[in-house]
């Protein structure tokens, strides 16, 4: 029988539509937005300045190979420029990364609480999503090497991950990408790498440097203060650059935040800065909701992950709720699988404290 109306591709009617972090609370003067792990600090004021400039001159198409930006962070992380690709966000290259190799009836290996884009871009290619199971909020490297099969085209891994902010340390991602076949591509979504203090984490710079089917992507999103801006990058082997330039949109970056860009990953001063704001507050935030008994996934991102108990009137809906009154918005997670869980941005020294202090209140606590 013929459809009396367009069709999608297979695949495309299982997405479960992506909701972002609210962004209000009806009545509320004052918002406390910790939805969705942006900068207290916001971007550097260079950032700023270059962004309003650029917008007094708009009748010209960006430069499509954005070599300005290209060559910026080539020299801030002494990488080949002719090896990062940058995109309208990290999202706009992991779309590209499933437009160009994923088709009907490939999989794609990525762990439980992974971020959801990676399904959503694989189901949308057609490409069947295979969540693994996580151990203790982790991804589980064995695990995912045993999902592999020979359908499997791109194994996703955010490192560290959102929303749990757990990550893999490097042995464990040498393991996992001696264990994928050559035509499988190992995705290092680096989006938090800025933040992480271990000794035993890499983002991927070195893997990506010697293998032909390794990629790492980062943000302009988290550290830099500029999600408003849509801007990422990512750095690969030739022949992935080569096939993403194929793909990719002719003026997927616009110039303004070309020009934030450039002066955002040149202020070193800043993004020391806000790693200095967010060392020293993740520890205090996740220690001091602890002691109200609720159990806090460990982060070495900008957010952490709470877990609230099933008994009524003390769930992470309840929660939510209570401190949406407040102004206070954090990140539901039950998209992730995660219904019980909130996810908190770590905020302003004003903000953190609120949440604490509400958080107090909701558990009844008084210590
Ligand atoms: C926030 C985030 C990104 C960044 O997305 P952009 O499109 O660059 O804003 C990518 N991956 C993960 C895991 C994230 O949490």
């Amino acid at each position: 029988m013929t459809a009396n109306r367009p069709v999608p591709r297979p695949g495309v009617l299982d997405i479960a539509p992506y909701v972002p972090g609210k962004s209000s609370a009806p009545g509320v003067d004052k918002i406390y937005k910790l939805s969705s792990n942006e900068s207290p600090l916001g971007p550097s004021p260079k950032a700023l300045a270059a962004y309003q400039a650029a917008g007094s001159k708009l009748e010209d198409y960006p430069d499509g190979s954005v070599t300005e930006l290209r060559n910026a962070i080539g020299r801030v992380y002494g990488l080949d420029p002719a090896r990062l690709v940058c995109g309208a966000g990290s999202d706009d290259l992991l779309n590209m990364l499933a437009q160009a190799y994923l088709t009907d009836g490939d999989e794609v290996v990525y762990s439980q609480y992974g971020f959801l884009m990676y399904p959503i871009y694989s189901l949308s290619r057609g490409a069947k999503p295979i969540a693994v199971p996580e151990k203790d909020f982790t991804a589980d490297i064995d695990a995912m090497i045993a999902a592999v099969t020979p359908r499997t085209r791109i194994v996703f891994l955010a490192n560290p991950n959102n929303p749990t902010g757990t990550y893999v340390p490097f042995d464990e991602v040498k393991r996992l990408h001696k264990a994928l076949p050559g035509n499988v591509i190992l995705v290092l979504d680096a989006a938090y790498a800025e933040y992480v203090q271990r000794n035993d984490y890499e983002a991927g710079i070195e893997l990506v440097a010697t293998s032909e089917n390794v990629v790492m992507c980062r943000t302009f999103s988290k550290i830099h203060g500029l999600a408003a801006v849509r801007l990422g990058w990512l750095y690969g082997p030739e022949n992935i650059v080569d096939v993403l330039n194929r793909v990719r949109s002719p003026f997927n970056v616009n110039s303004a935040a070309i020009k934030a860009g450039v002066a955002a990953i040149e202020d070193a001063a800043h993004l020391e800065k806000s790693v200095a704001h967010n060392n020293q507050w993740l520890g205090w935030v996740s220690e001091e909701i602890a002691k109200l008994g609720l159990k806090v996934t460990p982060s070495v991102g900008n957010f952490v992950l709470i877990h609230f108990p099933e008994n009524k009137g003390k769930t992470a809906a309840d929660a939510d709720a209570f401190l949406t009154r407040r102004g206070i918005i954090l990140r539901r997670v039950a998209g992730y699988g995660l219904p019980n869980c909130l996810r908190m941005t770590i905020g302003t020294e004003e903000a953190n404290k609120l949440v604490v202090a509400a958080l107090k209140e909701f558990t009844g606590k008084t210590a």
